[in-house]
């Protein structure tokens, strides 16, 4: 089976986020893909962190494709949210399957200071998308090859696959400051988790 990965905060999770895992899904014909919400981020400060289990749970309103399934690996995990953690124990359970790790741009272009990023490279293929228009797809190239030391010919490198689909330019950063100041998310929000925030008073709404 090809089996995609997909972790990531989801502090909510939106569009940009459904968009990438079904571009590659249809893409590289996935049979399954893995979103797996994060418990405490190495990357990020934990600062406006909705709870694990609220967004688990807008995860799988969201991320409802039967090819989809919402992981709970990392949240019940006691270690670090370390991607090459979770590949370890995702291979010990699909030992002769082939795994896709799905990121987005801003993920990529540090992705040299990701935990034994090596190891990662060699358990999976990396499937990465442009995440605003200003990063040219030959950026995302020039740094695979200066920095990782893999040239990429056309979109594709040793275990790299670059998508050459348009951004979807949107962040849960942003979205939460278009909440708090109750602007329009239907752009960018699906409605079942805008219902769900507004349900469970998230991100500073007033609880019904
Ligand atoms: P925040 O603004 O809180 O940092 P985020 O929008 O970057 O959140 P994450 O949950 O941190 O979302 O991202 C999970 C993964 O999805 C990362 O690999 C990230 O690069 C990717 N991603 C997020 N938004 C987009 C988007 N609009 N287009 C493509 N990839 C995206």
């Amino acid at each position: 089976m090809k089996i995609g990965v997909f972790g990531g905060t989801f502090n909510p999770p939106h569009k940009g986020h459904t968009r990438l895992v079904t571009e590659f899904c249809e893409k590289l014909g996935l049979d399954r893909v893995l979103i797996i919400p994060d418990k405490a981020p190495v990357h990020k400060s934990a600062e406006g962190l909705e709870s694990d289990t609220d967004r688990l749970n807008m995860c799988r309103l969201v991320f409802c494709d039967k090819r989809f399934e919402v992981s709970d690996i990392e949240i019940k995990r006691d270690t670090d949210s370390y991607t090459v953690y979770t590949l370890r124990e995702i291979k010990k359970i699909y030992p002769d399957d082939d795994l896709y790790l799905i990121i987005g741009s801003d993920m990529f272009l540090m992705f040299s200071r990701w935990y034994e990023y090596r190891e990662i490279l060699s358990m999976c293929t990396l499937c990465v998308a442009s995440r605003c228009e200003e990063e040219s797809l030959d950026e995302l190239r020039r740094y695979s090859e200066n920095e990782l030391k893999i040239p990429i010919d056309g979109l594709t490198g040793k275990g790299i696959i670059i998508s050459p689909v348009e951004p979807f330019e949107i962040s849960s950063t942003e979205l939460r400051s278009l909440l708090k100041t109750g602007e329009s998310t239907e752009k960018y929000l699906d409605g079942k988790v805008r219902k769900y925030i507004e349900d469970r008073g998230l991100y500073g709404y007033p609880k019904k």
